[in-house]
């Protein structure tokens, strides 16, 4: 765990969360700040700082894909968009790592 890292203390239960699924290793939650309908992050319990670092970990990634599809399941999604950001450019601005699932509206393509 990381101290400073508002994930970690999700996960550790030291800050509130709206929890969607819960599996052994990672856990899922609406996002703060909904960019559309459903909006829920798919969060590994153990801390990675990107997809790139959690790419090097095959299991703890396909942790992850397991993850989005607990909430698909759990929330009936038929069509979504599932996103990483990866470095600031990217849109990332919290470092630990997470998968956006996003839906309830239409997307466009490619995205801003
Ligand atoms: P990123 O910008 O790193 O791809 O995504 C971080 C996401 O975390 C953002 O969509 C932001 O709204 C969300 N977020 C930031 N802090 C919190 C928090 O404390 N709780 C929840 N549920 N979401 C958060
Ligand atoms: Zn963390």
């Amino acid at each position: 765990m990381e101290p400073d890292c508002i994930f970690c203390q999700i996960v550790a239960g030291r800050l509130p969360a709206e929890f969607v699924h819960q599996g052994e290793a990672v856990v899922a939650f609406h996002d703060l700040d909904p960019q559309a309908p459903v909006h829920v992050l798919v969060v590994p319990k153990r801390h990675s700082r990107d997809i790139g670092e959690l790419g090097a970990d095959p299991e703890a990634a396909a942790e992850v894909l397991a993850g989005i599809r607990g909430v698909v399941d759990e929330l009936g999604l038929t069509q979504y968009r599932t996103v990483f950001n990866t470095g600031p450019g990217a849109g990332q601005s919290v470092f630990h790592v997470h998968a956006h699932v996003l839906s309830g509206r239409s997307f466009g393509w490619p995205p801003g």
